[in-house]
């Protein structure tokens, strides 16, 4: 239930790499046999990869994977003294380069999500200066699963000029990805979250973008990224991808989709719960939700009514602190493999920890840092409050997940959940 985090290899794609950590072990600029095999393999494996951007095969720069693309990205076209416009929900990948970019010169604005998770082009639209070089969006988020109108965005870069770059590292494998249809100059993806190696990743980057290289030395990948090529990694990357292909195309998708719901309304039984970034909140006759409602309380999207009761949301210049129905038709979308849920009344760390030792493994969807367990930013982005953000679990399933991966999840979340509410000192009121 952690797929989000990393994937196991398929055999298929264990099958591919095999020779080439063996027999095969040639260096793809050596000009002798062995060589031109390793060579051979890497463009067989570039054709694949163009096939799953809708790229040509020049415009695929094989790394590391997606933190070394998303930095790639970043600090290959920001200069100081450019604006860079991001979100505040992307992946540290992007986060971090972005404040080291802040520190050397480059003013960053960081638009937040609305509070289903969705960023609003319009406010992408707005943070544009012009000297905006670069946009910075996420295809889907890692947390949540929510993904973002990247063609939207795309749009809006085309008409100002502004280059733009996709983290599509959640969302490769799931979604299909079409870099022209994107409108995007720069891609990221990374084989691990797909079946694939882990170390090994992809950058379409569109001709005629002028982009610095991070890594240099020879002149491997048209001198866009240094260092001998990771042969095996990258044949088991475009397998990896081609099997993906077929999964969009097979059906495992709405099966996945079909597990997930199953997965979310059986654990939308246990009382106090609900889903972060699932629904577009839209008030009954009335204006949508204020984009900056940062009560907390994100309502509860679970009732089979189809209305959403938004309890004491309180923000400047929105409705008052009144009880309100929302109308909850309007389904955000989402990967299909993803939920994120709120379980009041207990604390997200330690039903990560007692669903381990029932052998379910999941996601806090919080960052550790100096040993304090921070509260995620993606969720206290949307508006979610500590309390509730610390409470909230991610599931995400593998595309080999069965029915009976999902019935045995059910079993033990509720009682794991009845079990530390007993104990629970947030639960008995007496938490500091
Ligand atoms: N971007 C997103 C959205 C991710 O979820 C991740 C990994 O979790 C990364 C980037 C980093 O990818 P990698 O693990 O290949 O460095």
């Amino acid at each position: 239930m952690d797929a989000n985090a990393t994937t196991p290899l398929l055999p298929e794609v264990m099958e591919s790499m095999r020779p080439y950590w063996m027999e095969r072990f040639g260096n793809a600029s050596s000009i002798h046999l062995a060589g031109q095999q390793a060579r051979a393999a890497v463009d067989r494996a570039r054709d694949t990869m163009a096939e799953f951007f809708n790229c040509h095969a020049a415009e695929v720069v094989f790394n590391s994977g997606g933190t070394e693309g998303d930095n790639a990205a970043l600090f290959g076209l920001l200069r100081p003294g450019d604006h860079f416009v991001t979100t505040s929900i992307e992946h540290s990948a992007i986060l971090e380069a972005a404040r080291r970019l802040a520190d050397k010169g480059v003013e960053v604005t960081y638009v937040a999500p609305q509070p289903s998770g969705l960023i609003d082009p319009e406010e992408i639209r707005r943070a544009l200066c012009p000297e905006t070089r670069l946009i910075s969006v996420m295809l889907a988020n890692n947390e949540t699963g929510v993904l973002q109108p990247v063609e939207a965005i795309g749009q809006i870069a085309r008409a100002v000029g502004v280059f733009f770059h996709i983290d599509a590292v959640q969302g490769a494998g799931k979604v299909s990805l079409d870099v022209r249809r994107f409108g995007c100059h720069l891609c990221s993806i990374s084989a691990h979250k797909m079946h694939g190696p882990k170390g090994i990743g992809a950058m379409f980057v569109r001709r005629g973008t002028p982009i610095e290289p991070l890594v240099v030395g020879g002149s491997h990948e048209r001198r866009q990224r240094a260092g001998t090529e990771n042969v095996p990694g990258i044949v088991g990357f475009a397998k990896a991808a081609e099997l993906a292909m077929e999964s969009l195309e097979d059906g495992t998708i709405p099966r996945l989709a079909k597990l997930r719901d199953r997965l979310e309304s059986g654990l939308l039984q246990i009382p106090g719960t609900g889903v972060n970034g699932s629904l577009i909140p839209q008030m009954l006759g009335g204006p949508s939700l204020p984009r900056s409602c940062s009560c907390g309380k994100g309502g509860n999207p679970r009732t089979s009514t189809g209305f959403l009761h938004m309890d004491g949301c309180a923000s400047a210049g929105g409705p008052g602190p009144d009880s309100r129905t929302w109308e909850s038709t309007n389904p955000v979308p989402r990967v299909a493999n993803t939920t994120n849920i709120w379980f009041d009344q207990l604390e997200g760390e330690a039903l990560v920890i007692a669903l381990d030792l029932k052998g379910v493994a999941v996601s806090g969807g919080s960052a550790c840092h100096s040993g304090a367990t921070e509260p995620s930013h993606v969720l206290m982005a949307m508006g979610l409050d500590k309390t509730r953000a610390r409470a909230s679990l991610r599931f995400s399933l593998l595309k080999t997940a069965t029915e009976a991966d999902v019935d045995y999840v059910l079993q033990v979340v509720p009682e794991a959940v009845e079990h530390l509410r007993a104990l629970s000192p947030v639960a008995a009121g007496t938490a500091g």
